[in-house]
């Protein structure tokens, strides 16, 4: 079993001729809802590609409420330890998109931010028997803290979104930032050669293993001393949103099968590259056998 404690955002997507400037009204066209946020993606992501799934993590009491845990109980997710929290919305992304495709985001967290240290002790039994605990940077750092102390198994913890003042949990066993994570995470530029991203790697304390996702150019993976520089398979990529939620819940899967981190980063390569060929965030997941026939290819 697989725990994902995080975040679920209805995402509001409108799109506009141009982004507004402040003081500015920009009238948008219609307005499409998706179920999103990191928790919720990575949850799909791992349900999908075959495994057995909880979320910990808050809503609200309004409609939105619904539809989230309508959307990751469709895709067979426990949301046993989906709490409601009386009086605050349901976390919603306000996202508008303008004609060349550059997004502006605004999050907000509303009953994410709620997620407590509690919260994550009543799930206790969850989090002790999942073989991975996964975790991002959209709830409160006190549950993720919890959490990871609490995990039985492998704690992944992916540092995004790229939050300063973020204190990352110990016990972490494997940490996947992108590049923009890891100069959060250890405060230098952010790095673009292979040889940066393992020099910036290298100043993080603590994590077991690292796996850095480096979009089209793969990954690189770094346990103990060995570095291991992985490709990304090459598809022709139409949105890259949720590829870093794809791949945490594709790593999670194969490493809860007993899979080596090396097989399982190369495994949530395919996933990951297979949900670039696809538009939008959870409808660009895609399913095991897509994952396996794409591998076959
Ligand atoms: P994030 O979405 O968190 O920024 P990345 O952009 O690093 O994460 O992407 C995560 C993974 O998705 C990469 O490690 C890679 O395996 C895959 N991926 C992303 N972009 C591409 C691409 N253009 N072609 C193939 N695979 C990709």
């Amino acid at each position: 079993m697989i725990a994902v404690v995080g975040s679920l955002n209805l995402d509001l997507v409108t799109p506009v001729p141009r982004h507004p400037v402040p003081g500015e009204t920009v009238l948008g066209g219609d307005i499409v809802e998706h179920p999103g946020g990191k928790g919720a993606n990575q949850a799909v992501a791992a349900a999908r590609l075959g495994g057995q799934v909880a979320l910990i993590g808050r809503v609200g009491e309004d409609d939105a409420a619904g539809v989230m845990a309508a959307a990751v109980r469709a895709e067979g997710v426990d949301t046993a330890h989906l709490a409601r929290t009386p009086g605050v919305p349901t976390g919603r992304a306000l996202i508008a998109v303008n004609p060349s495709g550059e997004n502006s985001i605004i999050v907000s967290p509303g009953a994410n931010s709620r997620l407590t240290a509690a919260d994550c002790r009543a799930a206790a039994d969850v989090l002790n028997r999942a073989k991975v605990t996964v975790l991002q940077q959209e709830v409160p750092d006190e549950a993720n803290h919890a959490a990871a102390e609490l995990a039985g198994g492998i704690v992944v913890h992916n540092p995004a979104p790229a939050v300063e003042g973020v204190v990352p949990p110990r016990h972490v066993d494997v940490l996947v930032p992108n590049r923009t994570e890891l100069a959060a995470l250890t405060g230098t530029p952010v790095p673009d050669t292979i040889d940066e991203v393992a020099a910036a790697a290298g100043k993080l304390s603590g994590a077991g293993a690292v796996v850095v996702t480096l979009g089209g150019d793969g990954l690189l993976l770094l346990e103990g001393t060995a570095r291991l520089h992985i490709p990304a398979f090459a598809v022709q990529p139409v949105d890259t949103t949720a590829a870093g939620d794809c791949f945490c819940g594709a790593l999670a899967v194969a490493l809860a099968e007993g899979r080596t981190l090396e097989q399982a980063a190369r495994w949530a390569c395919a996933a990951a590259a297979l949900s670039t060929t696809r538009p939008g965030a959870q409808p660009s997941l895609p399913h095991r056998d897509e994952v396996e026939a794409f591998l076959k290819r």
